[in-house]
């Protein structure tokens, strides 16, 4: 039986190195029925905005898997990334990126390191919800729920009993951003306690980052963020030797896309350079991911043999211990030829023969009391200090009263010091020292709009607990 697939040869370097996997895709007897779509750079220039043709998402419904080549995102507004629009369209909620060291045959300061990355995949930084507010302030919402980081979390944990790893670390940050990195930690938390099995900790992302970059070796699993975890990932290849050999599956509950964890690199294209190993590698997560684990097997021990051949690419070519610099297409020739074969000093690999089932995140409705208590308006004024505090401090409707005025988060009123910095965004706090109402939020702006209002966030107690972020004092 054959598996449909979907190939996108992308661009930049995208199409050497498709063609690269197709070959040896193709030599391994790889029972897959390929159906080509044209995504990227040539859409975008025909003018679809996202880079991919209505009718291309039948197809990738109706075939069992996506296996991508990097594609160049269009700088400029109004374009947009096709790889965050295909992971959030189809819920590829997990993105699995397996970063190994391969000493001593390519060379790293890490030679025990064998690290996976498990990525939130559709939210935080990423949702690309932007605003320019004001002649001088842009911002960009990091949205994170609480079913995206269970979805996340649990799949983490899963993966780690399924492939027998040890330990899942999780990073955030969560010390500054407490709701949104503090709702991942406490999922993570709470979900860390069904797996008594597995050994978790967790790291502020800075010092985290910082002891991956410096001893990766200790970790196992980490689970994260969306933008760590696409930052991280990229350091984590790199220093296992190089950002061309990690691959990286974008799993969903309907379905699974498969990629280099690398971008087109568009100054390599066209000259036969680029290591066609990450795409290689996700191609591999694709088969595990279709039950072809024993082809997959076949494979990775090809490749693995052809490194210790030392037949390298341009990027993990060392003089010395390195045989042969090849190009693109003559190291996948290397592999196609080594198929059947095992390497001699590294192990051998081993994959997961039946595809296992993952617990799955179950929605459900989260109980909890939630009241209106006041609401934060955000005005656009180039002004002092002085000047705008003297014009709000009386302002106010009803119940609601003035609390505080804002500028980039610090607070300059009331008790404000004069050295702090004032950008054209103001925000004012709002209260009534208990609860309060829509209508009397709405009479509030209604009062209020002679002034430049940029948006107004409304202010909530959950279960009794303020719940958004209070200025310092
Ligand atoms: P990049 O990952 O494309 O390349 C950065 C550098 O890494 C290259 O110049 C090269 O030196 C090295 N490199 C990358 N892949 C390699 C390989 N296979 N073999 C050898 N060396 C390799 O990053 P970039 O230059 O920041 O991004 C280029 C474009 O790719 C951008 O338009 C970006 O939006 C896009 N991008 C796409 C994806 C994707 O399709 N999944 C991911 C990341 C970036």
């Amino acid at each position: 039986m054959k598996h449909s697939i979907t190939v996108a040869r992308g661009d930049g370097i995208g199409p050497e190195i498709m063609e690269a996997v197709l070959h040896i895709l193709n030599a391994a007897g790889a029972p897959l029925e390929i159906h080509e779509v044209e995504i990227g750079e040539k859409v975008y220039n025909r003018g679809i905005m996202s880079g991919m043709a209505p009718e291309t998402w039948d197809l990738l419904r109706s075939s069992e898997a996506f296996l991508k080549a990097p594609i160049t995102t269009p700088q400029g507004g109004g374009f947009k990334s096709l790889n965050v629009t295909v992971r959030t369209t189809l819920g590829l909620y997990a993105n699995v990126r397996p970063c190994v060291s391969y000493s001593p045959f390519i060379k790293t300061k890490h030679p025990d390191m064998n690290v996976v990355i498990v990525r939130e995949n559709e939210e935080d930084l990423y949702a690309g919800i932007e605003y320019r507010q004001s002649p001088e302030v842009c911002t960009s919402i990091k949205l994170i729920s609480e079913p995206g980081c269970q979805k996340i979390v649990r799949y983490a944990f899963e993966y780690a009993r399924a492939n027998g790893r040890k330990k899942v670390s999780c990073f955030t940050k969560d010390n500054i951003m407490k709701f949104s990195d503090g709702l991942f930690t406490r999922v993570f938390l709470d979900i860390a306690k069904e797996y008594p099995d597995i050994e978790h900790e967790h790291w502020i992302v800075d010092i985290g980052a910082a002891k991956l970059a410096d001893t990766p070796e200790n970790f196992d699993v980490i689970v994260l963020p969306n933008l760590y975890g696409d930052i991280l990932s990229d350091v984590a290849a790199q220093i296992s030797g190089s950002v061309g050999l990690a691959g990286s599956a974008n799993i969903g509950d309907h379905g699974a896309m498969f990629e280099a964890i690398h971008g087109s690199a568009p100054r390599r294209a066209g000259q036969n350079m680029a290591n066609p190993s990450g795409l290689l590698f996700g191609s591999l997560l694709m088969l595990q991911h279709l039950g072809l684990g024993d082809l997959a097997e076949n494979i990775h021990n090809s490749w693995l043999k052809t490194i210790e051949d030392g037949i390298h690419t341009y990027d993990i070519f060392v003089e010395g211990t390195s045989k042969e610099k090849v190009g693109t297409k003559e190291f996948a020739e290397a592999v196609g030829k080594n198929l059947g074969q095992k390497p001699a000093q590294f192990k051998c690999a081993a994959y997961t023969k039946k595809v296992k089932e993952f617990k799955k995140y179950v929605p459900k409705m989260i109980e909890t009391k939630r009241e209106l208590v006041g609401v934060d308006f955000y005005f656009c004024e180039k002004t002092s200090l002085n000047d705008f505090v003297d014009k709000m401090k009386n302002e106010g409707h009803g119940n609601l009263k003035l609390q505080m005025i804002t500028n980039r988060g610090a607070k300059v009123y009331p008790g404000g010091q004069p050295e702090t910095f004032c950008v054209d965004q103001w925000r004012c706090r709002f209260t009534t020292g208990g609860t309060c109402t829509q209508k009397e939020i709405c009479e509030l702006y209604s009062h209020l709009s002679h002034y430049d209002i940029i948006k107004t966030e409304n202010l909530y107690r959950f279960d009794g607990l303020l719940s958004y972020s209070q200025a310092e004092s």
